[in-house]
């Protein structure tokens, strides 16, 4: 038995059959079989091409119905790839010649391939480059299993543990129905572990060397809550954990049947609970966990989870399905934050050295504009089916909000003279989640029509901890006096322009931090929906002007450690059981 600490990232006991994933990121490692068993591996890189071809075809085919013949045209070039003998006879040959299996030989000759398209130095050759690296991957998965999931004939509870996993991974894992994933990379607030919560599967990241130290098939358990992963427990262990898993699930259900009750203060004053989304499908959730919106739904989800970019059709008809979902309740829609850890690496011929500071967010759409313009027409268009705002991720200057007006106004005109309808008085606002942003809040205030504050990149960019990564994860503190200080600011200054302000970062949804932010004076708190019934709770016991004078008092600390235990005093006066779970979470 062994317990491998990590950090539980999204709550929930699970208990399966571990599947360690191989890291195909990484090059494969050369192995070699006896020759006895040459033919068999030559058979398996056959099938493995021959299911790639379908797959292919498949998709192909989807992509071509929808008219879309420039993703069609990608796809006969990843199957005249797969016929190409030049390509798939020295696979062949590696095995035969040096009985190598079949996962080198193919990393080896797709790897050679994608580096001589790079090297003859033009845009166009690099993208096929990425396209062949693309099908290795293809490849690779169908030799470590069946199906693009990898799942193969395994059955019942599994837990993956992987080095890291993707958030479009993650998405897949779930509609294979796998129990719950740990990882030895990752952060609390990395976007994996942010659709961990979303999909209420519990996970635990951070854990550094769960890939060596658990084997395929091992029994293990992961603690969301406690951020552990059980290796190979004893028949006690594994009791009382399914004991406590129990226990969990009587307390979600307790809490949940409370979740119509209205979200006021003691002394009546009304907080706004909405929920974080990533699909449509997400909406009924927020509703069934007691929540009154959408505060923030992120729409390059989208683009993480489909195999060729979303036309704008594809995202017409995503957004249309959420303003109908909505039923005329608030609808936050947040433009393509993608870059960092979403989806632009893959897509650029040399990796951003510092993606984090790159181009990301709004400034990859700007520099994207015809991207960027297909995004605001299905945006427009959906408009004219109900109520929707929009809002800007990582702005750091006045002037991207502007360009967006004018490209929005731009678009307005088009519409028009097309005759297409749409609302002319969309409320256009911005995401405050770097220092410049807080620091410039009140410029904002008096362009934007609302601010929401995202404290996920806040904190990483005021104290420059990356928030994916596990060996600085004890630096990123939301309670850090600096970060507490300029959400303090720019409510302050909403509240004076008398703008709308509100938190959509992970924070809203801690219990913890409930108090605090109520008394710097935010109305409107925006969360994963799992957590809408605990901060309801913490909600119904707050009296305001207490808030406000713990706020006050926390003002004055200069350390994360006085703050928090602070913050802990007051959540046991207000709700002990909370308290238990932040303890946890
Ligand atoms: C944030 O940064 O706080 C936020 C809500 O955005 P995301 O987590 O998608 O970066
Ligand atoms: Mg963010």
């Amino acid at each position: 038995m062994e317990a491998i600490k990590g950090i539980g990232v999204s709550p929930g006991i699970a208990i399966g059959r571990a599947w360690v994933q191989e890291e195909h990121d990484r090059r494969v490692a050369f192995r070699t079989v006896e020759s006895r068993h040459v033919p068999s591996e030559i058979q398996r890189i056959d099938n493995a091409i021959t299911k790639s071809k379908e797959d292919i075809s498949r998709l192909r085919n989807r992509v071509q119905r929808r008219g879309d013949s420039a993703a069609a045209a990608i796809f006969d070039f990843h199957l005249e790839l797969l016929s190409d003998s030049n390509l798939i006879d020295p696979i062949r040959g590696d095995i035969e010649r040096e009985s190598v299996v079949a996962e080198y030989a193919v990393a080896e000759n797709f790897g050679k391939l994608a580096d001589r398209l790079r090297e003859m130095g033009s845009e166009m050759f690099a993208q096929k480059a990425i396209d062949v690296l693309d099908l290795e991957r293809r490849v690779l998965t169908h030799l470590g299993g069946s199906g693009p999931d990898g799942l193969g004939d395994r059955k019942g509870a599994i837990v993956v543990i992987a080095h890291e996993l993707t958030p479009s991974r993650a998405v897949e894992l779930h509609r294979a129905r796998i129990v719950a994933f740990a990882t030895d990379g990752g952060g609390q607030t990395g976007h994996t572990s942010i659709v961990a919560r979303a999909l209420a599967m519990p996970a635990v990241v951070g854990c550094t060397s769960a890939t060596q130290d658990i084997a395929d098939g091992d029994t293990v358990i992961v603690d969301g809550d406690g951020g552990l992963v059980i290796v190979r427990p004893d028949d006690a262990l594994l009791a009382r954990y399914q004991g406590l898993a129990r226990e969990a699930e009587q307390r979600r259900t307790a809490l949940r049947s409370d979740a119509g009750q209205p979200s006021l203060t003691r002394d009546s004053t009304a907080i706004t609970l909405l929920g974080n989304i990533e699909f449509p499908d997400e909406i009924s959730s927020i509703e069934d966990n007691g929540g009154t919106g959408v505060g923030l739904y992120r729409t390059e989800f989208m683009f993480l989870t489909s195999e060729t970019a979303p036309t704008e059709e594809d995202q017409f008809e995503a957004y249309r399905k959420a303003i109908e979902l909505s039923r005329g309740r608030p609808l936050t829609i947040r433009t393509l934050d993608l870059g960092a850890d979403k989806w632009t690496q893959e897509h650029l011929t040399e990796a951003e050295r510092n993606p984090f500071l790159g181009l990301r967010s709004i400034r990859y759409c700007l520099a994207h504009p015809e991207m960027f313009k297909t995004q605001l027409r299905a945006l427009l268009r959906a408009s004219a089916h109900g109520p929707i705002r929009i809002m800007l991720p990582l702005v750091t200057h006045v002037m991207e909000l502007r360009q967006t007006k004018m490209m929005l106004n731009d678009l307005s005109e088009e519409f028009e003279e097309e005759g297409i309808a749409f609302d002319r008085n969309i409320p256009l606002g911005i995401m405050v989640e770097t220092p410049a942003a807080a620091l410039m809040a009140r410029a904002f205030a008096h362009e934007a029509a609302f601010l929401s504050i995202g404290t996920n990149d806040l904190v990483q960019y005021t104290l420059a901890v990356d928030r994916g990564n596990e060996r600085v994860a004890n630096l990123y503190n939301a309670a850090n006096p600096a970060v507490l200080m300029l959400i303090k600011s720019v409510v302050r200054t909403a509240r004076h322009v008398g703008i709308d302000v509100s938190v959509c970062g992970e924070i809203a949804g801690q219990t913890l931090f409930v108090p605090l932010l109520i008394g710097m004076g935010l109305r409107t708190l925006s969360m994963s929906p799992s957590q809408i019934p605990a901060v309801k709770r913490v909600v119904r016991g707050l009296d305001i002007e207490h808030c406000e004078s713990l706020a006050r008092r926390v003002g004055s600390f200069e350390s994360d450690r006085q703050v928090l235990s602070c913050l802990r005093d007051e959540l046991r006066r207000i709700d002990p059981e909370a308290l238990a779970g932040a303890e946890h979470g």
